[in-house]
């Protein structure tokens, strides 16, 4: 499934029934192209620029039309006026804003919307939209050092900041699969933790090799600022594997890690990926969690097959460790 045209993205938010209009058209057109957050009035003078028999109460209409179809988004940075953002290719994200020259930043943070969605639950309540706004002063109204200015869509830096992410935890998964495989004993066992090692090892050249194609399509965006703000989440879960194998583990307990880390890393990017719009950063959390599925199910399988050649589950491995083994 390809990434929608601006054209079929509209189209597939008209609400039914909606007509099509060439002038609403036009608006929803021009409102698509711009970046950042603009005023109404920002709206009418781009539109009345370039066809002044448009009155601004078409316009207004069409803006609060674009609103009810989550075409647009409304913000409030608090300056007594809403402005508007396009959902267009344009993942969700919070905001800081600079009380000094009224610029606003986005980020997303995994670790914020984990937190929110437990306090959400804890309390019953069934969340539809979180808005958080960090007010303050930007770097270069503090530092007076002009910083270079967007120079690439939003989410160009999403899937940029996504393959970051999956490249760091390839790697941490091949650190680990390498350890694995040098100190597990059963000779099919380490078989399979050099396998995985070496396809972590392919996985992570195709991750590079995109990343550099993203950074060759869109100039200048290694240099733009983080959006996707990973700190717990899927990141640190082979490293935390690695340092119990360093403990000394027996085969069983090395795969039952290996079992937990990659159901945590499939989980995570799956239920993470799934929630964002149609983007190259959504395919890319969907196909690195497709990725661990498989090496999950390898595991599992090799777990099951040690088993049966060792006997009986548990006799001196993970179970009998006082360690908790949910069935894998
Ligand atoms: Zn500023
Ligand atoms: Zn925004």
């Amino acid at each position: 499934m390809a990434i929608p045209s601006a054209t079929e993205f509209v189209e597939k938010l008209r609400p039914a029934g909606g007509r099509r209009s060439g002038k609403r058209d036009f608006i929803v057109n021009v409102f698509l192209r711009q970046e950042g957050h603009i005023s109404a009035e920002h709206l009418v003078d781009l539109i009345r620029r370039d066809d002044a028999r448009i009155s601004r109460a078409t316009i207004y209409r069409t803006l609060q039309w674009m609103v009810d179809a989550g075409i647009a988004r409304r913000v409030d940075f608090g300056e007594g006026r809403f402005r508007f953002e396009h959902s267009y290719r344009h993942p969700r994200h919070f905001h800081l804003i600079c009380k000094s020259c009224n610029q606003s930043f986005e980020f997303l943070s995994s670790d914020i919307e984990t937190l929110v969605e437990e306090v959400a639950a804890a309390r019953h309540f069934a969340a539809r939209q979180s808005v958080l706004q960090i007010y303050g002063t930007c770097e270069a109204c503090s530092t007076g050092q002009v910083t270079s200015p967007a120079s690439a869509p939003t989410d160009a830096v999403f899937a940029r900041d996504a393959l970051r992410i999956a490249v760091a935890t390839e790697r941490s998964g091949r650190e680990f699969y390498a350890r694995a495989a040098k100190m597990t004993r059963d000779a099919r066992g380490r078989q399979i933790f050099d396998r995985l090692a070496s396809e972590e090892g392919d996985h992570l050249g195709k991750l590079e090799a995109r990343y550099r194609e993203l950074l060759a399509d869109n100039p200048g965006l290694e240099s733009q600022p983080t959006f996707l703000f990973f700190k717990g989440a899927a990141n640190g879960l082979f490293a935390a594997g690695t340092e119990e194998l360093k403990k000394g583990v027996d085969d069983r307990e090395a795969l039952l890690i290996g079992i937990r880390c990659e159901r945590g890393s499939h989980r995570f990017f799956k239920r993470y990926g799934e929630r964002f719009e149609e983007s190259e950063g959504k395919r890319i959390f969907l196909e690195f969690a497709d990725e661990e599925r498989e090496h999950l199910d390898l595991l599992i399988r090799e777990y099951r097959s040690l088993v049966a050649r060792e006997g009986r589950p548990g006799r001196k491995g993970a179970a009998g460790s006082g360690r908790k083994t949910r069935s894998a």
